[in-house]
């Protein structure tokens, strides 16, 4: 059976490992340690890594795992990142049979320009594009690029699981609840995760459904979230990637 477990990593970075029981696959280790750590505790073989963008803490890891476990390191065909063995793009498959699954890669620019995202196993690995009630910034990438990236993951089945890779969460409730702060779910959720986090327990996976009710960049079209939009604009919009972009540069000030 396929299980997937965060490895904390830095002050909120999450490396998703997907393991059976034998083999594991790590998603953006940006540091090779805590993995190390985990596959020996747990008597695993590392047989891939995947990184979804070039930023020091979702690779800085891969060069030593790829020397340690001589393994195979998925990565952006469109950014420069050493460890890098075999580059993807969109519409690449990739088959991991020592697992027992697959995944499709997604070409999802915006806050890196070669940002990808893997998508297999009900699951969504999106790196630093998606978060918890937010969205990365755009360090690279455009507006309408980046509503076109999150596009592609609102048109995903609402129980697919979201994988982010920062611990956001409350953060990014409490700047969304400023967006829409008569949002029940969003309201609702906030309850829950402070909850989960009391616990010591990671708010993520979330799922793309729980996203479009509670994600301000996934609700650019709903009513509440452009009047928003405007206020901050100071002039109307209409266009949800104008609205995306109002968003975006507020979330940037506070
Ligand atoms: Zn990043």
């Amino acid at each position: 059976m396929i299980e997937i477990v965060p490895i904390p990593a830095f002050e909120d970075n999450y490396i998703w490992l997907i393991r059976n029981g034998t083999s594991a696959v790590a998603v953006d280790p940006g540091d090779a340690g805590p993995v190390v750590d985990y596959l020996q505790r747990h008597h695993l073989r590392l047989v891939a890594i995947l990184l979804t963008h070039h930023h020091g803490d979702h690779t800085g890891g891969a060069a030593e795992l790829r020397l340690r476990f001589d393994i195979p390191v998925y990565g952006p065909r469109l950014e420069a990142i050493a460890s890098i063995t075999h580059p993807l793009s969109e519409g690449d498959l990739i088959d991991f049979t020592s697992l027992g699954c697959a995944f499709q890669v997604l070409d999802v620019p915006g806050h890196t320009a070669g940002h990808i995202a893997y998508y297999g196993i009900n699951s969504l690995f999106c790196g630093d594009t998606l978060f918890a009630c937010g969205c990365g910034r755009l360090f690279e990438g455009t507006a309408p690029q980046m509503h076109a990236s999150l596009a592609k993951f609102y048109a995903l089945p609402d129980d697919t699981g979201v994988y982010c890779a920062h611990e956001y969460t409350l953060e990014n409730i409490r700047f969304a609840k400023s967006v829409e702060p008569r949002n029940t779910a969003l309201i609702a959720r906030e309850y829950r995760e402070h909850e989960t986090l009391s616990l010591g327990r990671p708010t993520l996976p979330s799922s793309i459904g729980l996203e479009k009710q509670t994600n301000p960049f996934l609700r650019c079209g709903v009513p509440a979230v452009i009047a928003a939009a405007t206020r901050f604009a100071g002039h109307p919009l209409v266009d949800p990637v104008d609205v995306f972009a109002a968003i975006r540069q507020w979330r940037d000030q506070v």
